[in-house]
């Protein structure tokens, strides 16, 4: 077989600079994909019970960026969604991000005015903080609360999320833990926030229909690699495992789910709670919040389970964000940069935590700036 472009993984970042080189430049590509469906882990099916479920995770879509946007509205309609999160903190739930209404649902009403003039005074109202931030803060009222939120809503979810302390982990991870300075309850400010109607998968599918694009599943790469004729390549798996691990294995950390059917309409009053403290899983999603299935008389939640990685048995979820790790990762980009008919990209090809709309930005970029030289 002999294609112009081999392209491994059919997650946004393979699925995007398919749909793009075989619709803009007329050449022929094959996918191939290791697992036995499309759409990488933003993957979502109907569980026995008819509900729309999300395999690798709960994914929402949110964005700032028009571009990416209307790149992904060729592929679906979209319903409009807010992701709304509680916690469960000292026997309360409150809203995440911690904000003014999560200082009302905790403390006395004299202590939440207070905290919350001091916290508009300082601040401004809708300034979103990061909580180190405000642990650097004069008035020892402001520091109070930025403690408050480090040990009750920080520190014992990251112990869950890494298995690692927050002083083990990059300090960039601390630095971005908000406290928002209004009563907006939505989790995601960006302009841009809404699910495919249809699904993920469905999105997937449409994309990679073009009649230049060839999908081949259940396939791994190293399987494939002297069978098929390409000039050029796209790898979005993890760049260590491309290169055998020749500096060591890249730290990931991973996760299980357990799905759990109920009977009944709702089981929890937003799409997602938090349990930073108690119980040994990190959170519970509530699947028809987020995808409008409110016809449905019954429901499915997940359970979320953190656990450590162990390849060839789960999946390589979070890179670890840790120095020692980038330092290491910069070893395999050296190596990367040597083959010049190989891009690696996504998230286990740049060993990067992105969001969706961020990997479909860099495989946007990179058809603009690498493949469409
Ligand atoms: C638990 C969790 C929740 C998330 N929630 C959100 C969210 O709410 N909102 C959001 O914006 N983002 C979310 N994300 C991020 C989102 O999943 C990523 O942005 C997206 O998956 C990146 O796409 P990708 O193509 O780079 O990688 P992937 O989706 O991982 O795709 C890579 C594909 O390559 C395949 N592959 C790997 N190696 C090989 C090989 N050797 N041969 C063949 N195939 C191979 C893999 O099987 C995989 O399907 C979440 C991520 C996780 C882990």
């Amino acid at each position: 077989m002999k294609v112009d472009w081999l392209i491994v993984g059919a997650g946004y970042t393979g699925a995007v600079l398919a749909e793009r080189i075989a619709s803009q430049l007329g050449q022929k590509v094959l996918v191939i994909e290791r697992r036995d469906h499309i759409a990488g882990n933003a993957y979502d099916y109907y569980d026995p019970h008819g509900i729309l479920v999300h395999r690798y995770g709960p994914h929402i879509f949110h964005t700032n960026s028009k571009r990416v946007w209307d790149y992904l509205s060729q592929f679906t309609e979209w319903r409009p969604y807010y992701h709304r999160v509680r916690a469960l903190i000292e026997g309360k739930e409150i809203p995440l991000p911690f904000s003014l209404a999560s200082l009302r649902a905790l403390f006395s009403e004299r202590l939440a005015n207070k905290l919350e003039e001091k916290l508009i005074a300082h601040c401004g109202y809708g300034a979103r903080v990061p909580i180190l931030k405000l642990r650097e803060a004069e008035d020892p009222d402001l520091r109070f609360l930025a403690d408050y939120v480090y040990r009750h809503v920080f520190e014992g979810y990251t112990l869950k999320q890494w298995g690692l302390r927050p002083e083990e982990l990059s300090p960039t991870v601390t630095a971005r833990v908000p406290v928002l300075v209004s009563y907006d309850e939505r989790y995601f400010q960006d302009t841009y926030q809404a699910m495919p109607k249809e699904g993920y998968t469905a999105l997937f599918r449409r994309m990679l229909s073009h009649h230049n694009i060839k999908v081949l599943l259940k396939a791994d790469w190293r399987e494939v690699e002297g069978e098929v004729c390409f000039d050029r390549m796209v790898f979005t798996g993890p760049i260590d495992e491309f290169f055998g691990y020749l500096h060591g294995p890249l730290p990931y950390r991973s996760l299980r789910f357990e799905l759990e059917h109920h009977p009944r309409l709702y089981v929890q009053e937003v799409g997602q709670m938090n349990y930073p403290n108690e119980y040994p899983y990190t959170r519970i999603t509530e699947f028809k919040h987020l995808t409008g299935q409110d016809y449905l008389p019954h429901t499915t939640i997940a359970y979320e389970y953190p656990e450590a990685y162990e390849p060839g048995k789960n999946e390589p979820y979070y890179p670890v964000p840790k120095e020692e790790n980038e330092e290491r990762y910069q070893l395999y980009l050296k190596e990367a940069e040597r083959l010049k008919a190989v891009i690696f990209a996504g998230r286990l090809g740049d060993y990067r935590y992105y969001n969706m709309d961020q990997a479909v930005a860099r495989a946007l970029k990179l058809f603009e700036e690498v493949v469409h030289e």
